[in-house]
């Protein structure tokens, strides 16, 4: 008979979208003259930008000509994309080789996939509250999980504990969904602690691009040491607009090598690289075209401007909890703003309030774990207007 991984029973139904989307479709159907707006999206709503599409025009017409078809590709990406994401590094300061570098379809994959390089019975340390694929893949996987609070006292910006130890810890910064950022120097103390305890840290970059303020950190390898305990995954999803287009690169160094149980040497490099040549067979040529192209200063421009778009919206949300003097995080430096609902109201009952009296929707922090409950997160992904509106919305319930 065969058997089947019953690790996932351990898993937790997520109702939190299923669970919205009724209330939505409640709500809609007893007040059909309400406009509903919607702040919940975690998708970004602006198209590809015309750079984008014109590369991935013409690598369409190259996939059309014998001469310039292009059949399988390199797992790991191709060379074209692979230096422009070195080059991207190197303006930051950054050294990589090309061969540390590995192109996919995205980070959700990868920081999923990347669990087949540690054995089951690694500590994890996740943050809670977090981006839940950390914790799913971990459970999927059988292997036992210590969480971390992130809450009001540590500014959800939780900071390595010696009393408690991991050997693999997953860090968001920008933080999903708090909007949190690590400063250089507390992401040093996570290195430290990574370096002491032989741990690995697995780095979550995907919202680095909306870091505003110069001094933080937009890579753990700005710190000294991460090249020896640190796996950084990014994505052009909310860069440039790829939710659906499909493209990310996980940052992989040739330093971090571990001793093997019979005393040979384990390069994480070396294994991701059998990982991926094993079982994934690339992201599309026309894709990675388009991806390279987001590299380019002309792409870089176009993605900065929509991206100041969304940091605009993040602004008039921001100001709206500064006039309604409700606590918040992040906004500045994240598309996210998290924000302690008031007057000690729960995460889902002040979604209720805020559906019934106001018509707008955003996702309750409960949703991303038990720290998250009492607090709210509202998306700058959404169109300028409807953001304006809803915001005007909001001031009425504290009038
Ligand atoms: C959106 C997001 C990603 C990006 O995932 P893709 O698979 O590249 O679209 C990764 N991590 C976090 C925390 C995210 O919110």
């Amino acid at each position: 008979m065969a058997k089947l991984n019953e690790n996932y029973l351990n898993l937790k139904e997520s109702y939190l979208f299923a669970d919205i989307a009724k209330r939505v479709a409640k709500f809609s159907e007893e007040n059909p003259d309400k406009k509903i707006i919607r702040l919940g999206i975690g998708d970004v709503t602006k198209p590809l930008n015309k750079t984008v599409i014109e590369n991935l025009h013409l690598a369409v017409d190259e996939m059309s000509d014998e001469k310039t078809f292009k059949g399988y590709g390199p797992e790991q990406g191709y060379d074209f994309l692979r230096n422009a994401i070195k080059d991207y590094y190197n303006r930051k300061g950054i050294n990589l080789e090309v061969s540390e570098i590995f192109v996919s379809d995205g980070a959700k994959s990868d920081t999923g996939n990347i669990t087949d390089l540690f054995s089951v019975d690694n500590i994890v340390m996740i943050p809670d509250p977090v981006y839940p694929v950390y914790v799913d893949t971990n459970i999927m996987n059988g292997r036992e999980i210590v969480y971390i609070d992130a809450n009001k006292d540590n500014d959800f910006l939780p900071l390595p504990d010696e009393n408690k130890k991991a050997d693999l810890i997953y860090i968001c910064s920008p933080n999903n969904p708090t909007g949190a950022c690590y400063n250089k120097e507390q992401l040093k103390m996570w290195v430290d602690y990574a370096l002491k305890n032989e741990a690995i840290i697995l780095f979550d970059a995907a919202y680095e691009c909306f870091i505003a303020d110069d001094s933080l950190p937009t890579s753990i390898f700005e710190i000294e040491g991460a090249r020896k305990c640190a796996i950084e995954f990014c994505s052009l999803s909310k860069t440039a607009g790829f939710t659906g287009t499909r493209c990310g690169y996980t940052i992989v160094p040739k330093d971090i090598v571990f001793k093997s149980s019979n005393g040979s040497d384990m390069s994480l490099n070396q294994m991701w690289n059998r990982r991926q040549t094993t079982k994934f067979n690339g992201v599309p040529y026309i894709i990675q075209k388009g991806a390279a192209s987001v590299f380019t200063e002309e792409g870089m421009k176009m993605s900065k401007e929509t991206i100041d778009y969304y940091k605009e919206n993040a602004r008039i949300i921001a100001n709206t909890m500064e006039e309604c003097g409700i606590n918040y995080y992040g906004g500045i430096n994240s598309p996210y703003i998290w924000f302690e609902c008031p007057d000690n109201m729960g995460s889902w009952d002040f979604f209720d309030k805020m559906l019934n009296e106001i018509a707008v929707v955003g996702t309750p922090g409960v949703g991303f774990g038990k720290n998250g409950d009492g607090y709210f997160r509202l998306s700058s992904f959404g169109n300028r207007e409807a953001t304006i509106e809803a915001m005007e919305r909001f001031k009425t319930l504290f009038k």
